[in-house]
């Protein structure tokens, strides 16, 4: 496929709702189900090896009116919660076998507790990931949780889930991981060989594919921007942080880059290309997923490293990406992103770096102000 298709193809299933996203692959995989993958991080390769195809559950971004879970929130918490609750209230959902949360947040897990009264045909699944890297017992406790949801997803769809079929998924999503880590590497040599906004799409759009049929894509495309003749522009470089769980509506990635950033580096989805390298794919799978989850993620708001800090993550990212200052952009409401924030800005602060916060939510139509405020702040850099 041309750079060109895959793009649209991207950009076009990213405008799906999760439902309709299933219904996409059915025409190619007709007997697969869904499986629903609330941010930040899940095992999909557990629920791909059920013969599922793991779905990211990132709300409905503009695409539903909220009729019925407005009432069953307070009014201050983050969109994604509410436009989620929405899918299962509307039914939108039905073609799936269920959905797993993780324990990011006290709205994730009240967000479970809802969904799974509200949607009782299905399995809704919370898993407790460790959030102790080093006692002697955090491997053994991860993949127990891992297990756990194993043997629950194999009574669900009634078949075993083996080591061999996890194993084949691994190799699978280890190549999609190793192909975004090449076009996430190639973009911070060449920020401008691609749009930040078509990247979020592209990246977003494995989210919703079969990593089988994604990965020929996503190769098509790297060959292809790797090959492209880069024009420079001149721009602010910086590393957009504190998007990994509700994704940014995609109009303000585009007015990001129009207001003068050049993104080198992000966060977005970070949970579906967590690892900095390949999960072992020999041997016991859920050993390795636990291993890989413990010891080799990047640095994210929803994963707690007592020996490494984040905000020195973040210095990290910069360094490795050539960024020259840090663009903010929690979801409104989001508890994680906004209590980094402190510590990331006192880091930032104390090290000089430039930065700028900015909100979003799901139903942001304009971004008149925003691009003022991004304007503003890469012309005082620019022309400092
Ligand atoms: S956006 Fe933030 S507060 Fe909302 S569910 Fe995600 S991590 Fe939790």
């Amino acid at each position: 496929m041309t750079r060109k298709e895959v793009v649209q193809q991207c950009r076009d299933l990213v405008d799906l709702l999760p439902g309709e996203a299933l219904a996409e692959a059915r025409k190619k995989h007709p007997d697969v189900g869904g499986f629903g993958v609330f941010p930040v991080y899940a095992p999909v390769e557990v629920i791909h090896a059920a013969g599922l195809m793991p779905v990211g559950l990132f709300g409905a971004g503009d695409k539903i009116e909220l009729s019925h879970a407005e009432s069953r929130f307070q009014s201050f918490i983050c969109s994604i919660a509410k436009s989620t609750l929405e899918l299962f209230l509307r039914d939108d959902m039905k073609d799936f076998e269920g959905v797993v949360f993780s324990s990011i947040c006290d709205v994730a897990r009240n967000l479970s507790s809802l969904v799974t009264r509200n949607a009782p045909d299905l399995y809704i699944e919370y898993l407790h990931m460790p959030q102790n890297m080093y006692s002697g017992e955090t491997l053994n406790y991860a993949r127990a949780e891992f297990e756990r949801f194993r043997t629950k997803l194999s009574q669900r769809v009634g078949r075993p889930i083996t080591d061999e079929a996890i194993c084949e998924s691994l190799v699978l999503y280890n190549e999609v991981r190793a192909l975004v880590r090449r076009l996430y590497s190639h973009r911070k040599l060449h920020p401008t060989s691609i749009a930040a906004a078509d990247v979020y799409a592209v990246v977003q759009a494995g989210t919703r594919m079969m990593p089988e049929d994604y990965a020929p894509m996503l190769r098509d495309l790297c060959d292809e921007v790797e090959a492209t003749e880069v024009k420079p522009r001149d721009g602010v470089r910086i590393v957009l942080e504190g998007a990994f769980c509700e994704q940014p509506p995609i109009g303000l990635i585009d007015v990001i880059e129009a207001g003068g950033c050049i993104v080198q580096d992000d966060d977005l989805m970070i949970g579906w290309r967590l690892f900095d390298h390949d999960v072992e794919s020999n041997g016991d799978p859920l050993a390795a997923l636990s291993q890989a989850y413990v010891s080799s993620s990047v640095y994210t708001s929803v994963r707690h490293d007592v020996d490494k800090p984040r905000a020195d993550g973040l210095v990290v990212r910069m360094k490795q990406s050539g960024a020259e200052a840090v663009l903010f952009a929690p979801a409104k409401f989001c508890e994680p992103a906004l209590l980094d924030y402190v510590l990331f800005r006192q880091k930032l602060e104390e090290d000089d770096v430039p930065h700028l916060k900015i909100e979003y939510e799901e139903k942001m139509w304009t971004f008149e102000a925003t691009r003022t405020e991004i304007e503003t702040f890469a012309e005082s850099m620019l022309f400092d």
